[in-house]
């Protein structure tokens, strides 16, 4: 008998006894005193907000471990399949708000810490980010975890614990300067270490053959993955499932104390070290290849830890029923890589069945392709993951002989069932043999391997089938799908905009919009409503002047929240073009100051805000960034202009940064090449507020302007299918610049903005700039449409009811990007393929 199902009926008891979950300010209240008190973080006495902060987390989770030790005792006994979501990123943010939202709390909370002496939203503020994850791909991890545990599915994240996250971003005199982000410095409430919880993964080593022909991986390092859970709440649902995060750790009979008292240290400590380097940051420089090493060891620890974890599982709820068949396996387990970070679950799960399972290939091989899918993020070369053969012989022998025999099949099938294809296997195979560097690519690897792959919006997905992985649609014509990215509305809205969520309740006459977005169409009835025109306007003037006091206080600058707020946040990289947004601020700045006073005065008066981290090696992001901040300095203390234009570079931009700014920005960018941005999430978020936006047709663009209709949607520039043909005519000589972007260039060059040296920058948009043509971002091409888009901008502004229409018409026309649809999405394919378990709403889970 199970051990949990033995001892389930005493966690019953103790639950009863120990209950903490009262709904009463003052208990909740004396609860909080009981953590500032008993539980040992700092010296007695003290509760100023940090310490307030502690104890008020410490609090909710306690009645989140009640929810959760529930959630998992459920999922014990009724053994759905789970499904288990594979990300080297999670960008979770700040935690305390979701918790108290999602459990229906707050206001409890609130009413205990006045009690206490403090304000709610002043101890929400002392929590840092948990950035375990660059941007948008590692946040639409965190969305999914929230609509995964809102919908009643029973599904596990599984990362890794980066004691470093995302760096902090600080100006110095070159531009940015990156700081370590030191999130556990203290603490982490929210986690939770699992000390049972430890499985070994092995690195480098050899392969052993055995007489009967079995393979096995032996010798070379072993660290162990000690797991730690952080629990995620579903909203208003008892639903609480884990992100399961791990970190490398050496044992005690590794530390070789004789080496130590032989005064040798560094060497006694030497597997210690090198296990803690594993964990120690997210994304280390790859410029050189122990970086490369770190990143590939880091990538196999996540997958092998979490498959060891799962195949644990599966086997432990086996209860009564006798052994479990391996075919079983992916009617109880789902495995949905985030990108292909986490490929080598793909052959480490074969390794696992094989070597330590003992099934045969056929088998082994049935089993993986059930169980695994791959979403696609990126289409750029550039970005599309290789892996040096000779690095991964090195580390992963055993994982590289599977590797090639999943190719060596491959082209023997395709050879057998498809010779027609035949000419295409130089690209299409698993192994890139090029004498010179052999690499495996990990996408051919993943589109071979899995039973699904999916882009991240339809344009993206349109483009996977039709270029990127355009061969394989012939051997496989269902396993290309679409599952445009979604956001949660809890954070996006209803929490980080609280005003405008009580507006939409109160004309909607429910709330049920936060679980089913799509209600909010019907705001649109009420788009001309003068009342309801008035109350939207006064809650994004609300937001604005929270978002003015905050800009102030982190900068300095000083903005004035009658003027647009127009919002570019998001990571800095060429093909995003913060570098075309930063040239027409430049262009309208020389504007500004050719025309006479009176003339301004007819003028839209706006302030600019450009946000966003550069990769610390990308050379040409940390430019622009450098730029933005130089144009700014100029701009803002200009008197001539200082009432029309201000130019605010927002600092550190993070999830909590992003829960500031989305509520009061009135204009978004959304302005990548064509083609290059596989969907954006953010866009989303912006909508969801009332934001309009300027975008280009890339990624999810296209499908918020279908929703929102084209009238709200300022749309510019060259399409995905004329990005070729307008590369190829640059390449020839025949691009024709737009006077007005010569004269932004020029302006910079003059020297207008400081003594740095922009050529660089600037020759980027011009001649031959090293991708093979000129301007590859089509910088120069976009310029003059998006200068006559910024034009009508400018002019719709002026009319107010106008612009409050489509601010509402934009928030009514986001429900289609909630993560609940994007999630059922994902759901529902699985159901076709082996039955997909989902709770029914009103299951017992559900609070209501
Ligand atoms: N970084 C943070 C902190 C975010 O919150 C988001 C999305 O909202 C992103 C990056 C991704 O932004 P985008 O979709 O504009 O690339």
């Amino acid at each position: 008998k199970s051990v949990l199902s033995a001892k389930s009926n005493i966690f019953a008891k103790i639950a009863a006894v120990a209950n903490p979950v009262a709904e009463e300010p003052d208990k909740i209240a004396s609860n909080i005193s009981y953590h500032a008190q008993y539980s040992p973080h700092f010296s007695p006495f003290k509760f100023e907000p940090e310490q307030a902060f502690y104890a008020t987390a410490e609090s909710v989770r306690d009645r989140l471990i009640q929810q959760w030790n529930e959630t998992y005792l459920h999922y014990h006994k009724s053994d759905p399949k789970q499904t288990y979501y594979l990300s080297m990123e999670y960008l979770q943010g700040r935690a305390l708000t979701n918790a108290v939202g999602n459990l229906d709390i707050q206001d409890a909370y609130a009413d205990a810490l006045n009690k206490l002496g403090h304000e709610l939203e002043e101890i929400v503020e002392q929590e840092k980010d948990a950035a375990l994850g660059n941007g948008g791909l590692g946040r639409l991890a965190s969305c999914f975890l929230d609509s995964m545990a809102t919908l009643n599915l029973p599904a596990w994240g599984y990362g890794l614990r980066y004691r470093y996250g995302l760096f902090k971003q600080r100006f110095g005199k070159e531009g940015q300067e990156e700081i370590a982000e030191d999130w556990l410095e203290k603490f982490s409430p929210w986690e939770v270490v699992r000390h049972d919880i430890v499985f070994p993964v092995r690195f480098s080593g050899h392969v052993e053959v055995h007489p009967t022909g079995s393979r096995k991986w032996v010798g070379g390092e072993v660290v162990q993955a000690l797991a730690y859970d952080v629990p995620i709440p579903g909203y208003k649902t008892k639903n609480t499932i884990s992100l399961r995060i791990w970190e490398a750790k050496a044992g005690a009979e590794d530390f070789n104390l004789f080496q130590f008292n032989d005064g040798r240290y560094e060497s006694a400590a030497q597997l210690h070290s090198r296990a803690q380097q594993i964990c120690a940051v997210l994304y280390p420089g790859d410029a050189t290849e122990s970086g490369k090493l770190l990143r590939l060891k880091q990538q196999f620890f996540l997958c092998s830890a979490s498959l060891q974890d799962i195949i644990f599982r599966f086997k432990e709820r086996k209860d009564g029923k006798g052994l479990r068949q391996w075919s079983e396996f992916p009617t109880k387990v789902a495995v949905q890589l985030n990108d292909t970070h986490p490929t080598l679950a793909i052959p480490e799960l074969m390794r696992l069945l094989m070597d330590d399972e003992g099934l045969g290939w056929d088998e082994a091989w049935d089993v993986t392709t059930r169980t695994i899918s791959y979403t696609n993020h990126t289409v750029l070369p550039e970005a599309l993951e290789k892996w040096s053969q000779t690095v991964l012989w090195k580390l992963l022998p055993r994982h590289m002989e599977i590797i090639e025999e999943i190719d060596k099949r491959f082209i023997a099938m395709i050879h057998t069932t498809q010779p027609e294809l035949a000419s295409k296997l130089s690209s299409m195979c698993i192994l890139d043999d090029n004498p010179q560097k052999p690499v495996v690519r990990m996408a051919n690897l993943c589109v071979v391997s899995s039973h699904t792959v999916n882009g991240v919006a339809q344009l993206h997905s349109d483009i996977l089938k039709s270029e990127l992985f355009a061969d394989y649609v012939s051997i496989w014509p269902n396993k290309f799908q679409n599952k445009t990215n979604g956001i949660t509305p809890r954070r996006w809205l209803r929490f980080c905009s609280p005003d405008l969520s009580h507006i939409i309740t109160k004309w909607l006459k429910t709330d049920q919009w936060v679980t089913n977005l799509d209600l909010l169409t019907d705001l649109r009835q009420f788009a001309d409503n003068a009342d309801l025109q008035a109350e939207w306007d006064s809650a994004k003037m609300a937001n604005k002047q929270r978002l003015a006091q905050y800009i102030l206080q982190v900068t300095g600058i000083s903005i004035d929240p009658n003027s647009l707020f127009d919002i570019q946040v998001k990571r800095i990289h060429e093909y995003k073009r913060q570098l075309l947004n930063i040239l027409g601020v430049v262009y309208r700045y020389k504007y500004l100051k050719s025309i006479s006073p009176e003339e301004r005065k007819n003028t839209t008066p706006r302030t600019i805000m450009i946000g966003g981290k550069a990769f610390a090696t990308y050379t040409n992001a940390k430019r622009i960034v450098k730029l933005v901040n130089d144009v700014g300095a100029v701009v803002n203390k200009d008197p001539d202009v200082k009432c029309y234009l201000k130019v605010v570079f927002v600092p550190n931009y993070n999830v909590s940064v992003a829960e500031k700014l989305i509520p009061g920005s009135e204009l978004s960018q959304h302005i990548s090449t064509a083609g290059m941005e596989a969907s954006g999430t953010s866009n989303m978020k912006f909508v969801l507020n009332g934001c309009l936006i300027i975008g280009t047709l890339d990624g999810a663009n296209i499908e918020i302007r279908e929703e929102i209709g084209e009238d709200n949607f300022f749309v510019f520039g060259a399409t995905a299918d004329e990005v070729p043909r307008l590369c190829k005519e640059r390449e020839n000589g025949l691009f024709k610049p737009d006077p007005r972007f010569e004269e932004a260039k020029q302006f910079i060059r003059s020297g207008v903005f400081g003594s740095y040296d922009y050529n660089p920058l600037l020759e980027s948009l011009e001649g031959n700039s090293g991708y093979g043509c000129g301007d590859y971002f089509l910088v120069g091409h976009d310029f003059p449409g998006y200068m006559d888009a910024q034009a009508r901008v400018d002019e719709v502004y002026k009319d107010r009811k106008r612009w409050i229409k489509m601010s509402i018409l934009s928030t009514a026309g986001s429900g289609k990007f909630s993560s609940d649809r994007t999630i059922s999405q994902y759901g529902k394919f699985g159901k076709r393929s082996a039955a997909y378990h989902k709770l029914p709403p009103q299951s017992h889970l559900r609070l209501s």
